[in-house]
């Protein structure tokens, strides 16, 4: 009965499910597809098929209406599709929220030295990223290091040589595996459940893949 659960899941259904169960202060980051601006997608199940944003279908699970007129990040982490996270307001708002978190930053930055990652700090990174659990800005805080770099790192926007790197396998061929895919792929991947093959279509990617990713056959080196 949990096989079937889990296998047929849908990225709408797991993003409803996640969100009207959250209940941790962290920002919790969305694991599947991210459109070019940096928010989280699905199709809704329903007959239009209308992309819809995850942060606004967190919102939706958790609190059974629609933000409106939009659903701004309070985080700034547009990947992030925690509900607690999101508020309800108008794109001037939005645009005035930016601008007034971006000189707070600024401020804060010449207190706060960039902390300069090394090479093996971005790969214990990727490994001990979780996105169920979302642990990003523990991660963030851990490093020194701002919260976006690390879901730039996830997302493989920054060291692409570690994070986005195409692997030369055999079963790479639908969509270039990335470390982070890697990450999701053991963090998620339970035998038990039977969940390569949710896993893999969740990720654009073969059940053989998933697999091989599992029993660490597919690695970045
Ligand atoms: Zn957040």
């Amino acid at each position: 009965m949990i096989y079937a659960k889990v296998a047929t899941e849908t990225q709408y259904e797991y993003c409803i499910r996640v969100a009207s169960a959250c209940d941790i202060d962290e920002c919790v980051l969305w694991p599947f597809y991210v459109n070019p601006n940096g928010y989280g997608t699905v199709n809704n199940p329903r007959p239009n098929r209308k992309t819809i944003f995850v942060h606004r279908l967190a919102f939706y699970g958790k609190y059974g209406r629609w933000p409106t007129p939009e659903g701004l990040h309070r985080c700034d982490n547009t990947l992030c599709f925690n509900p607690t996270h999101i508020f309800e307001g108008t794109h001037a708002d939005n645009m005035k929220d930016k601008a007034e978190k971006g000189r707070a930053s600024k401020l804060m930055g010449e207190n706060h030295p960039r902390h300069k990652l090394k090479e093996h700090d971005v790969r214990n990174i990727i490994a001990a990223y979780d996105p169920i659990i979302g642990n990003s800005a523990k991660l963030a805080k851990e490093y020194g290091i701002a919260r976006s770099v690390v879901s730039n790192l996830i997302r493989g926007k920054v060291w692409t040589h570690l994070t986005n790197r195409e692997i030369k396998h055999p079963t790479a061929h639908r969509r270039k595996i990335t470390a982070s895919m890697i990450a999701i792929v053991l963090a998620q991947y339970d035998p038990k459940l039977r969940n390569a093959s949710a896993l893999g279509r969740q990720l654009g990617i073969s059940f053989t893949s998933v697999l091989s990713i599992a029993k660490g056959k597919v690695t970045v080196r």
